[in-house]
């Protein structure tokens, strides 16, 4: 019987089991040093933050693994005998496969910061991490200050975990506007407000210089490089973004470049090896613009799923729909479907239409194509609109006048919840039609 050996126990690995096994008898084997079972990293933070155990995050019961006829093995693999078909581990036992699938999802980046590496330092990817973050940073009499450098999803997760035990937090941003590599200045601006009111010491436009240490070689405070002011701190998370954990495909000659390289069918280099999730790095345009990296949960999964079925004799080539994504920062609820631009990359022909609430909180940004009028994209802050209409309007290329005539279809609020539907609607086609005046 065919041997599947997955590494990675993430999303994408343990899909790829799932499915493989609805659609075979295979022998299947995971592996991953991290953790016994597959847990859900976007619930990491819930942890610390109190709002539910470690053992919650697992989907899974542990049966399920043993009823499925899945087989968990923690270990670290240290190199690939592709020649031989085998795994070698960290305690030099051997594993032989048949398929091999690589989901080594990421690592925190580090860019070389003098005293990046000192007690005290850390970043927040993994079960250790999450566990080191307890030991550091349990209370504020232990952690009287924080420091988190790097303004993405993960950086503001991170201030808020911390904040949650009244820790203060000073929040290094390197950008003139928080997530402003990803989100138009209007949008970014309202996360600014927010992520200040909460008590956040945010500051913009600014870089980490060293980390510095006390006698005892633990971090005792930070240099910004631009105004030269010292920080006192007991704690530093290090959050500026990761990168596809590629370390073992490196090491064993398998292609890379800052993914491991895969066509659409997964393929790497090296027959019968395969590569899915955040370590995949896809070599063939994918379709409706998306990235040849995506270190998100969604694409993890679909490509899990896709996998399975070239395994089981099925070839089927990655085919991902229109692009969403969603995320939390603080109490706001963020939601992206289809492409709105940056303000530092949009295209000359992408336009977009931004509307606020009075106080901020809330934020809708629409993109469309000026020359065809078709709509693109949108964002949305603290308000719920439905995937699968957006999805619909994106394969339909809508014009943007019936996306918005037609907002209040997609609008997915709960009940009494105060709709700003037709607030937005005006203000979007007033805009509009100025515009295009
Ligand atoms: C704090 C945090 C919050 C996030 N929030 C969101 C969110 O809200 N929405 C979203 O879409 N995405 C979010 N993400 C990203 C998302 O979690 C990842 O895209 C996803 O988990 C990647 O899944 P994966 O299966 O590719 O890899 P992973 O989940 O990283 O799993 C890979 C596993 O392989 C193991 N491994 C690696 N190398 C070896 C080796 N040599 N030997 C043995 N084992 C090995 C690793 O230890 C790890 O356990 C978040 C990530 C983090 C860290």
């Amino acid at each position: 019987m065919k041997k599947i050996v997955i590494v990675g126990n993430g999303i994408s690995g343990v899909t790829a089991a799932r499915h493989i096994r609805k659609l075979s008898d295979f022998h299947i084997t995971i592996i991953s040093g991290e953790s016994d079972y597959f847990f859900s990293r976007t619930a990491l933070m819930y942890v610390y933050m109190g709002h539910m155990k470690f053992d919650d995050t697992q989907p899974y019961e542990p049966s399920f693994w043993s009823k499925n006829k899945i087989n968990l093995k923690k270990a670290w693999v240290k190199k690939i005998i592709s020649e031989e078909k085998q795994l070698l581990l960290e305690n030099d036992e051997t594993l032989a496969y048949d398929v091999l699938i690589l989901a080594t999802g990421s690592k925190p980046n580090k860019f070389g910061w003098p005293g990046e590496n000192l007690e005290g330092v850390q970043g927040l990817y993994s079960k250790q991490d999450l566990e080191l973050l307890e030991k550091l940073a349990p209370n504020n009499v232990i952690c009287n200050h924080a420091v988190v450098v790097g303004g993405g999803l993960i950086g503001v997760e991170l201030a808020e975990m911390l904040h949650s035990r009244q820790i203060p937090v000073t929040f290094l941003v390197r950008e003139s506007n928080f997530w402003n590599g990803v989100l138009p200045d209007h949008d970014s601006s309202i996360l600014n407000q927010h992520i200040k009111a909460q008590g956040i010491d945010l500051r913009l436009g600014v870089n980490l210089k060293e980390i510095r240490s006390d006698h005892l070689g633990r971090v005792k405070s930070i240099e910004i490089a631009e105004t030269g002011e010292i920080i006192p701190c007991n704690f530093v998370g290090l959050t500026a973004g990761v990168s596809p954990e590629i370390g073992l495909a490196q090491n064993s000659g398998i292609e890379t470049r800052r993914g491991i390289l895969v066509n659409q069918f997964f393929e790497t280099n090296i027959t019968d090896i395969y590569a899915i999730g955040d370590c995949a790095e896809q070599t063939d345009p994918l379709p409706n613009g998306r990235r040849s990296i995506e270190a998100v949960w969604y694409s993890g999964r679909m490509m899990g799923e896709t996998i399975a079925q070239t395994i089981t004799g099925n070839k089927m080539p990655y085919k991902p729909g229109h692009w969403f994504n969603s995320a939390k920062f603080f109490d706001i609820e963020y939601q992206t479907y289809g492409w709105v631009s940056n303000s530092h990359s949009k295209p000359k022909d992408e336009m977009q239409l931004h509307w606020h609430s009075l106080d901020n909180t809330k934020g809708v940004t629409l993109s469309f194509d000026k020359n065809e009028g078709t709509f693109l994209g949108i964002n949305t802050f603290g308000i719920r609109m439905r995937h699968m209409v957006f999805d619909q309007w994106l394969n339909e290329k809508k014009s943007i006048e019936q996306v918005i005539m037609q907002l209040d279809q997609a609008q997915f609020d709960p009940e009494f919840y105060k709709s700003y539907v037709s607030e937005i609607q005006s203000t979007l086609l007033t805009t509009l039609s100025n515009s295009v005046l």
